[in-house]
Parts: C-alpha cells; structure tokens; sequence
C-alpha cells in the first residue's frame, strides 16, 4: 500500500497542476514527502522586542524599539552611507542605508519613536543593521505580534510570479501537516531515540516549519541532521557489511622475490607511515574479502613507493597488477620511476596509454594475456580500450578524484574475478567528509613526510615585484636549481587581463635568453610527443625553468626544482595551490612557493593566498577549504557519485552530530550484521525511500559481491 507521503503533491489543498508544475521544476518537489522535507532556510522573529544591549550579531531577523536620535550622512564615493541612530532605554544602535537614501530620510524624524526590524551584523568591533525595515509604532501597533518564529523558504522568480509565495508556500506546509497528523511512523529505533535524546518526528516536523519557540526549533533541527546523517551513514555502512560478507577476496598470501629484491634495494627506509600502510594492504590482501582501501597522503609523502611494493606482492603470487594515473605525464613518470625500481627483479613492466602506437598495443596485449607481464602502467586508456588483464590480482588508482565511481567499477571486468583496490589521494579531504565520501571503504593515511624534506617557503608577490622575482630565480638557476612557473588554464572566453601562456613564455624567454638559459613549455593543447620532450628537458635537468599550465599540478616529480611561481595564483582553488606547491621541495634543497597576484583581489582570494604562506599542512588547509566553500565544491566531491543534496545538515558544521550518526549506525549493524531483525529491515527500507543519490555507488559494489 502507498504511503500517504508518496501521495503526489498536486493532490495537496491548494496546488493543483499548474502549482504542482512548478514546485516539481523549480524546487524538486514531487511528492507530499518532498514538500514536507522542505525546510524554511531562515527565521524571523516578531514574536518579541529586543533590548538594544542584549543584541548578538548572526541573530536571526529581530525587531527592536527605539527613538532616534540622529540622522547623519557618512563615508564617501560608494561606501557613502545615511546613518541613524537608535536609541532605547538600553542602549543605542546604528542603522546603515547605503541605498533609498532619500526615501527613509523623508520618512524618519528625528526625536520619534520606530519600531526596526533587520538582522543585526558585525561591523568592526560594533553591530549595526544594514538596511531594516522601519514602521512607525501606530503603523506597527496595527498589525498585532506574531505568535512564533516565521519561517522563510528558498523561492524563486517563477514561484513567485506563479502566486507562490512565502505565505502560500507556509499556509501549504500547514495543511500537509494536518493532513498527515498521526500518519508519520517514527523512522528511527526507540533505543536511538532514547540515547541521543532525540525529540519525536512529529514534532520535529512540525516544529522545524513552525516553531512554537527557539528550544523547539533548537530540537527539531538536532533531530532532523541526526536522522540525516544517520541514514546517510548506514547506507555507507551497509554497503560495507554486505562486501566484507558476500564478496570473496583473492587470497595473496606469499611475500616473495619480487617484493624482496625490490624491497631490499630501496635506496632509502621506509618511514613509519608507509610500512604502516603496507602492513594493512597485506591484512587485507590474505583477509579472504576484496581490498577496497583508500590512501591518502600529502603530496611528497611517498604513495608511490606503496603502490608498487603492494603491486609487487600481487606478482609473488602469480598475478598482475595495473596502476592508473589520470594523465599520459604521470603515468609515464610512474612508469619509468617504477622500471628502474625493478631493474635485476625480473618483474616486467610496460606502459599503455592513449598514445601508445598499434603494435606497442599489441604486444602488450599478448603480455598480457600470456602472463608474461607482470604489471601494466597508464591512463584510463587502460579502462576505456577493451583490455584483458586475465590474472589481474590488485588495481592502484592514483590520484582518485580525477576517477569517478563508474570508471572504477567498469575495472571489474578486467578479470574473470574481483580484484582488490586500492585508491590513493593526494588531496587530502577532511575528515567528516572523508567518513561520507568514502565510508564504504576503509581508510589507509601517510601522515609522516620522508626524512629531510624542508617545508616550503611561501610568499606573496605583487606586479611590481616582478624584477626581483627574476632576479631571485636567476640566483637559484646559478646554484644549479630549477623553477616551475605556472598559469592558469587557457581558455578562450576568458578575459584578457590574465597572463596567458602564451605571453608569459615571450616574457621568460626575453628575461632568460639562451644559450644561457632554457626553458621548456607544457600545457593541454600540445601533442603528447612535444609534452613528453620538454616533460623529459626539465625532468633531466636539461632545462632550467619549465612553463606550464595546470597540466603539471598531479605528481610530476622534480627533486631538483626549488622554485615554484605561481601566476595569477588568485585564480587558483586552495587544493590546486597546495597540490602545486608539492612539486617542489621534494629534494633536500631549500625550496620557495611563490604566489603573484594583481593588486585587487576579492576577500576570499585573499583569504586563500593568507593560509598558503601560513600553512604547509594539507589537512589543515582541506579543512579551511570546505569552511570556505562548502563541502560541495571540494574538489572530487561532485564527481563521487554520493549526494550533497542533504537538506538540513552542513558537513563542516555539523561535525559532532555527524559522530554520533555514525556511532548509532554502526551500532546497529554490529548487533545486527545479517541486517534480519524487523528492526534493521524496517530501517533499510526506510533508506529505500530516500533520495540519497548514491545509486552508484550501490551497482559499484553490488557488481562486485
Ligand atoms: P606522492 O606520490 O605521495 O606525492 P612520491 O611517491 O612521488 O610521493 O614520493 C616523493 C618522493 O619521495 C620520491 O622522489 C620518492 O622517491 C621519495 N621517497 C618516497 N619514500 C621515501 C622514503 N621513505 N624516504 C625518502 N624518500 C622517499
Ligand atoms: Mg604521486
């Protein structure tokens, strides 16, 4: 039988069709429990008057009464401003008009008493009210006080201009929630309730649209990001339980020649970190369950030596491994970094990638399919082209977020069976998000550095600096060091008041000539052979300085190069910044990140810029970064295939209810791991109906098990 919530919601009192129309395009609104999870994204208060003097910044919208006493122009050019004074027996406020200034100057008098109406804001060390809404107390006295908080919806134009208004809007959620009084099952187990003292679902759903006051509002929105991040996580972890039980691991149980010969000619020991993580991959590898483990570990931290002893003990026991890197650069450098790590192991090692020439292919196809081949390095060309790898025992994806989920899974049909996985990141995600990104995986972290490795020093650098800017990389290049120097992507549309490539390349060749200096240039639109050959100037140490795109930003590995300038480093995400910085002080050198910027830029570039000379920690900049930008546009996110569409919860904020979601999830999957009892089959297909959006994430392993 249907639920009453799966009722469609032109069936609701009021809407009809054509109202129906719009909520489905506008606001995604389908269904009675569509509109019901449509929660106000503010509030505002009529239901009290304030004292000036108890007044925060951040409040919600609150109204105040007061006499003002006086009214005064300030500022000049744009940041002119009408200022009024407001005065009650507490205290006083200002009120900030930057706009309809002669408008409220003809309505306000000076010595009359107002009531105002506004969200107060910090402004230095004081608070004001930007531009409130001001009554006079007969206008105010004849509308009488609301009895609540009011709840404010997102809206549209087209709502708008379609009769749906806040107040429609409203007036619909109350009668849907007379419609359905005493329909609502509570969706989570008594003993969850009980332990988190989460208040009932329906009062949480009628409280969160029409608070009877702040406790009420303050419980209901525990309540619904509790049961949010809850079902989220027992999606996650569900997918876990079912893998560790259904899918059968290939068992790798033999460490032998190939990883000893390798191991023991390493020119340098592990750290703590790396053997630390080997150890786990191995657990895995002879658990008896498919291996599906992220790693992550900052830029330099040595992943790659990970991923090829790992590849190495898939070989001892008789299988092949492929290693993936997102472009044809890297995977060519990992390919030879890894061919001279196996010279006199008698492990063969071959490349394929988009380039690679028919009859390379087809030897490497025969390799493979004979065994002959132990591991095969590339692109995702290894994916896309219908390559049989029949003994494919381990996968090792670099550089995960440049992968989707789907990519990942087609992997499975590689082989005849499963093959473990290992993913490896060098953006490291914050935590809370990692737990809900890749909460079906378990989780591997290099959190040592190699020994040796001095944090890079990083500087702000303005135009007119520019002479010593070059006069500083010439002392460097003379010292026997190389520098990267790095703009933005080129792409046509875009302004001309960025350095393009192009004219960047002029300018260092003009200011480096040869013979004394060379310079070699990478970026996306050359042919991989020309990309290769400069790749190859620079990698030599043929080249002093190599100009480039972005193209460089993933792995490329230079010991020698001690200088990285980033040009209009204002464009660049946080991560992109960091992951750029990696590419130097990889050597035992001194090494310098250099950031120029043009003079203007906006507060969050600035921002941006501040925390990269603050801060070496990739950790810690992740984690400003997702504060800044909200967990959706962290890079790799948006491509992972889970949602980001949660309604009431906010990853970076709502980091201890997130904690306790996962506690109560797990634990009822720890008592109940068959997931058999009516309990847990209730909650499943409580999950079935919401839209998490992870549907690929599920056929990802569903394949698998
Ligand atoms: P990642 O892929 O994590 O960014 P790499 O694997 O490319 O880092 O390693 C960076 C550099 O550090 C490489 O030149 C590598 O040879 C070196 N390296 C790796 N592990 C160690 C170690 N334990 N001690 C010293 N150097 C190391
Ligand atoms: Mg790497």
């Amino acid at each position: 039988m249907k639920h009453i919530l799966d009722t469609d919601i032109k069936f609701l009192t009021g809407v009809g069709e054509v109202r129906a129309g719009l909520l489905n395009k506008e606001l995604g609104i389908y269904t009675f429990r569509d509109m019901i999870h449509t929660y106000p994204f503010r509030y505002i208060d009529r239901s009290k008057i304030y004292n000036i003097s108890e007044i925060v910044p951040g409040t919600a919208y609150i109204q105040i009464r007061g006499t003002v006493t006086g009214i005064s122009m300030a500022g000049t050019g744009r940041s002119q401003r009408l200022s009024i004074i407001l005065k009650d027996s507490t205290g006083s406020i200002e009120l900030v008009f930057f706009k309809g200034i002669k408008w409220v100057k003809d309505k306000i008098s000076q010595g009359k008493e107002y009531f105002v109406f506004g969200k107060p804001t910090q402004f230095r060390d004081t608070v004001n009210m930007v531009h409130p809404e001001i009554d006079s107390v007969d206008q105010r006295l004849a509308t009488p006080l609301s009895k609540s908080l009011t709840g404010v919806y997102s809206s549209t134009d087209k709502l708008r201009n379609g009769g749906i208004t806040n107040k429609l809007f409203s007036k619909l959620q109350s009668s849907l929630l007379e419609k359905i009084n005493g329909k609502i099952e509570e969706t989570l187990p008594a003993q969850i309730i009980r332990k988190y003292n989460l208040c009932p679902l329906p009062f949480a759903l009628k409280n969160i649209h029409f608070p009877d006051d702040t406790a009420s509002l303050e419980a209901a929105r525990f309540r619904l990001k509790f049961e949010e991040l809850f079902f989220l996580q027992l999606s996650l972890l569900k997918q876990k339980c079912i893998r560790g039980r259904l899918s059968s691991g290939i068992l790798l149980p033999k460490v032998g020649k190939a990883f000893n010969a390798c191991y023991n000619a390493l020119p340098f020991p592990l750290t703590g970190a790396q053997k630390r993580v080997i150890k786990e991959i191995r657990e895995d590898m002879i658990s008896g369950h498919q291996m599906n483990r992220l790693l992550q570990g900052d830029v330099g931290s040595g992943k790659t030596m990970v991923a090829l002893l790992s590849a190495l003990l898939a070989v001892d026991n008789g299988y092949q491994a492929c290693i993936m890197a997102p472009t044809e650069v890297l995977a060519l450098q990992h390919f030879k970094n890894i061919s001279r790590n196996l010279e006199g192991t008698g492990v063969s090692v071959a490349l394929l990638t988009g380039s690679s020439r028919k009859k390379e292919r087809d030897a490497i196809d025969a390799a493979l399919s004979d065994g002959s081949l132990n591991i095969i390095v590339g692109t995702h060309a290894l994916i896309e082209e219908r390559v049989r790898i029949p003994k494919l025992g381990l996968v090792i994806i670099d550089e995960q977020h440049r992968f989707g989920v789907e990519q990942r899974a087609r992997l499975r049909y590689k082989s005849d069976f499963a093959p473990h996985i290992l993913v490896m990141t060098a953006t490291p995600i914050p935590r809370t998000l990692a737990m809900t990104l890749y909460g079906d995986l378990d989780v591997s972290i290099i959190d040592e550095m190699p020994p040796g490795r001095k944090p890079v020093m990083t500087m702000h650098v303005t135009e007119s600096k520019r002479d010593s800017l070059y006069a500083f990389i010439k002392k460097e290049i003379a010292m026997g060091h190389q520098a990267f120097i790095v703009y933005p992507l080129i792409k046509e549309s875009e302004t001309m008041d960025y350095k393009n490539l192009e004219e960047g390349f002029q300018q260092i060749i003009n200011e480096f000539p040869a013979p004394k200096y060379s310079v070699a240039v990478v970026h996306g639109q050359q042919k991989n052979q020309d990309k290769a050959y400069d790749m190859d100037l620079f990698a030599s140490g043929k080249a002093d300085i190599l100009v480039a795109t972005s193209v460089i930003e993933v792995g490329v590995d230079v010991p020698n190069a001690s200088v990285m300038v980033i040009e209009s480093a204002e464009r660049f995400g946080l991560s992109q910044l960091h992951q750029l910085r990696g590419r130097v002080g990889r050597g035992a050198e001194k090494s310098y990140c250099i950031l120029m910027t043009g003079y203007k830029m906006s507060k969050e570039s600035r921002r941006r810029i501040e925390l990269m000379c603050a801060t070496t920690d990739g950790f810690e900049l992740a984690e400003e970064d997702m504060k800044m930008r909200g967990p959706g546009d962290i890079d790799g996110t948006r491509q992972s295939g889970i949602a980001f569409d949660l309604k009431i919860s906010n990853l970076s904020k709502d980091n201890l209810i997130l904690n306790m979601a996962r506690d109560a999830a797990a634990s009822i999957l720890e008592l109940d791991p068959l997931m058999e009892s009516p309990e847990t089959k209730r909650l499943i297909e409580h999950l079935n109906t919401l839209r998490l959006n992870n549907g690929e994430i599920i056929s990802d392993y569903s394949e698998i098990s």
